[in-house]
């Protein structure tokens, strides 16, 4: 961009206001300059929207979308939640910003609130998923040198195939999808990985050196991918009893995603520490933090680990709001029996072009059958109004807010109906 252009567009800003400026970028000037000005790392749908409200979303004729995205689950409390858009209005009148040199009497009930929420001890709060999972990994490495007592540098960490747990170079360097990784090497050592849900796998993997079992109780960017039954408890089990931290990616399925407040309670496979992100955020704003027993937790000394904006005080109510709201309003049991419906609903769809259908609580999946073509189904579900997009394996995800009604997930699961009619 010349100076010209970029003198054109702050003066535009500074005579007109920012909204202004946005109203002004039509749906195709949006997607143009997005393809123009920022890194391909996207393909997003050809959408632009410009309104949220509850499940709904809008491109800028006014189109009306359900959003079974849900920013991949991050949005479950609906677009613009009253409770948490109150409690960032109120926040912007008194402080914002303090980095962690101070303390803050917003970030002291936010710890307190994770540590209750989960059944915890001791919370650590980052920003976005990735670096919860980069901050499990080094409590879990610090721990297994000074507690467990593996010798320097030779830690290990058990993850799954197929997982997903974000995109810093580390954790990229565990993912088994290839283009995750090609060309972004050399990767940090010691990782392992095993198949996901095979119990007899993990124990043959396990050494003395072995610090920590990272996965997520249910695969959800690898497809919705679940476990065999038993598998979260036996992982539990096997790290009791051989000394290690059993970590569990709760990143997407946690905050009542799939119909309890973290997916490990289905088999009471309860972690040492668990990383969160996503809908602990409320919709608006990145919140993340690693929760945890005090034994691993506590090995952080100052200087350890940080981050500017981690537990930052606007961040702080907003996660408190989030999570006040997720149980004043029951969002577990809402997730639960909205769930069942959609479930029960897509799974009755007569489609041939349908493998399977998978989910628990809001986080659902429809495999298509290998031929399908997907990219079509894609348009089809947008010709509906419907927003979703494939995992990897030919799945569409749909993890609407957990504030949706019954009759709307009627509509999904009709609208999906004709998706599915214009493409076999
Ligand atoms: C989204 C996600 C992450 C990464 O979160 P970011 O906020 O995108 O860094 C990590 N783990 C799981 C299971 C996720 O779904």
């Amino acid at each position: 961009m010349n100076d010209a252009a970029i003198a054109g567009l702050f003066d535009l800003i500074n005579e007109k206001g920012i909204g202004e400026a946005v109203k002004r970028v039509s749906d195709e000037e949006a997607i143009r300059l997005t393809e123009e000005y920022g890194t391909h790392n996207y393909h997003p749908l050809h959408v632009n929207i410009v309104r949220g409200d509850g499940i709904y979303a809008y491109d800028g004729s006014g189109t009306e979308y359900i959003d079974c995205i849900g920013s991949y689950s991050a949005v479950a409390h609906g677009h613009l939640n009253e409770a948490v858009s109150n409690v960032v209005r109120k926040q912007l009148d008194k402080i914002t910003l303090t980095s962690r040199a101070v303390y803050t009497s917003e970030m002291a009930l936010l710890l307190q609130g994770l540590c209750e929420y989960t059944e915890m001890d001791m919370a650590c709060p980052m920003n976005t998923g990735a670096e919860a999972v980069e901050t499990a990994i080094k409590l879990a490495r610090k721990w297994a040198y000074t507690i467990k007592g593996v010798p320097t540098n030779r830690a290990e960490i058990i993850v799954a195939n197929e997982n997903f747990h974000g995109r810093t170079t580390t954790i990229v360097g565990f993912s088994s999808e290839a283009q995750y990784k090609e060309g972004f090497g050399p990767f940090t050592p010691g990782f392992k990985m095993v198949d996901f849900g095979d119990t007899a796998a993990l124990e043959a993997a396990i050494t003395p050196n072995t610090a920590a079992v990272i996965m997520e109780p249910i695969q959800a960017e690898g497809g919705i991918i679940f476990p065999p039954g038993g598998y979260m408890a036996a992982a539990r089990g096997l790290c009791t009893m051989n000394n290690l931290m059993l970590i569990w990616d709760e990143i997407q399925t946690g905050f009542c995603r799939t119909g309890k407040r973290f997916a490990w309670q289905y088999e009471d496979a309860k972690p040492d520490m668990m990383c969160l992100g996503k809908a602990l955020g409320g919709g608006l704003y990145p919140v993340s933090a690693v929760v945890g027993a005090r034994k691993v937790m506590s090995v952080f000394v100052p200087g350890d680990h940080g981050s500017t904006f981690g537990g930052n005080p606007l961040a702080s109510v907003i996660a408190l709001a989030a999570m006040a709201e997720m149980e004043s309003k029951d969002y577990a049991g809402r997730s639960a029996a909205m769930g069942a419906r959609l479930l029960e609903g897509l799974g009755a769809l007569p489609h041939s072009s349908i493998e399977d259908v998978r989910g628990r609580g809001l986080l659902v999946g429809i495999e298509v059958r290998e031929g399908v073509d997907t990219k079509a189904l894609t348009q089809g579900f947008l010709n509906e109004r419907i927003l979703t997009k494939e995992t990897r394996s030919r799945t569409f995800r749909y993890a609407p807010p957990l504030i949706i009604s019954e009759s709307q997930i009627d509509e999904i699961v009709a609208r999906t109906s004709r998706a599915l009619d214009a493409v076999s």
